[in-house]
C-alpha cells in the first residue's frame, strides 16, 4: 500500500475545512449529516474541530457500481434525519468520486426545507465527475485510484488505517491489519489497560 495522504496531513487538513466551515456557515446552530459507513471518522474528527452548537446525525448510502449486477444503483437510508426545516445543514462524506452519492443527498436535504444545505467531502477524485455540482468544500484533490484508511474500506477492510492508502492489487487478498510494535512500556505511566 502507498500513504497517500499521513494522519498529520489529513489532521491539518480537518483544521483547515473547519475553519473554511466556521468562515461560510451563519453563527448559529449547524445540523452535521454524515454518511454510514465511510465518513464516520472525518466526521469525529471534524465536529470536535467546530466551534458553536453542532447536532449530529448520520445518512447511509451505498452505490453498487460492480456492473455485472446493479449497474449505477445507489441505496439511501435516511430514515434516522431529524427535522431540518429551517436549519443550516453540512452534508459530510468521504469521496467524492462520480459525484452520485453527494448529488442524490443533496436533493433528498433540499427538499426537507432547511435553510442551507452545504456539503463537504474529505477527497475528490481527479476527472471522474458525472454530475454538474461540486462540492462547497473539499479536504484533498486525489489522482484516480482506489483509496482505503480514514473510514474508506475495501470489501469491508482497512477502514482503522489512520491515513490514507492507495489499494494496490497485492494488498485486495491481504486483510490483515498491518503490523505494528507494540509501544515500550512506561512504569511511570500508570496501570495498563
Ligand atoms: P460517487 O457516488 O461519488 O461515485 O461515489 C461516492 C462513494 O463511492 C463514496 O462515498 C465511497 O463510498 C465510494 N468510493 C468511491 N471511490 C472510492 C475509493 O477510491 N475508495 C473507497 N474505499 N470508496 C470509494
Ligand atoms: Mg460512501
Amino acid at each position: 500500500m502507498r500513504v497517500l495522504l499521513t494522519s498529520e496531513q489529513l489532521s491539518a487538513g480537518i483544521a483547515r475545512l473547519a475553519a473554511e466551515v466556521a468562515a461560510d456557515v451563519a453563527p448559529g446552530p449547524l445540523t452535521v449529516v454524515g454518511v454510514l459507513t465511510g465518513s464516520i471518522v472525518l466526521v469525529s474528527d471534524l465536529i470536535r474541530r467546530l466551534e458553536g452548537p453542532v447536532r449530529l446525525s448520520m445518512v447511509w448510502a451505498s452505490s453498487y457500481r460492480d456492473g455485472a449486477t446493479t449497474p449505477g444503483r445507489l441505496d439511501l437510508r435516511l430514515d434516522l434525519l431529524p427535522d431540518l426545516g429551517g436549519h443550516d445543514v453540512l452534508l459530510v462524506d468521504d469521496i467524492f468520486d462520480t459525484g452520485r452519492t453527494l448529488e442524490a443527498l443533496m436533493a433528498e436535504l433540499r427538499g426537507r426545507d432547511a435553510a442551507r444545505v452545504r456539503s463537504l467531502v474529505l477527497l475528490r477524485k481527479a476527472g471522474r465527475a458525472e454530475v454538474a455540482i461540486e462540492p462547497d468544500f473539499v479536504g484533498f484533490d486525489i489522482p484516480d485510484v482506489f483509496v482505503v484508511g480514514y473510514g474508506l474500506d475495501h470489501d469491508g477492510a482497512w477502514r482503522h488505517l489512520p491515513h490514507v492508502a492507495a489499494l494496490e492489487p497485492a494488498d485486495i487478498h491481504d486483510k490483515r491489519p498491518p503490523h505494528v510494535d507494540p509501544a515500550p512500556i512506561d512504569p511511570d505511566a500508570g496501570p495498563r489497560p
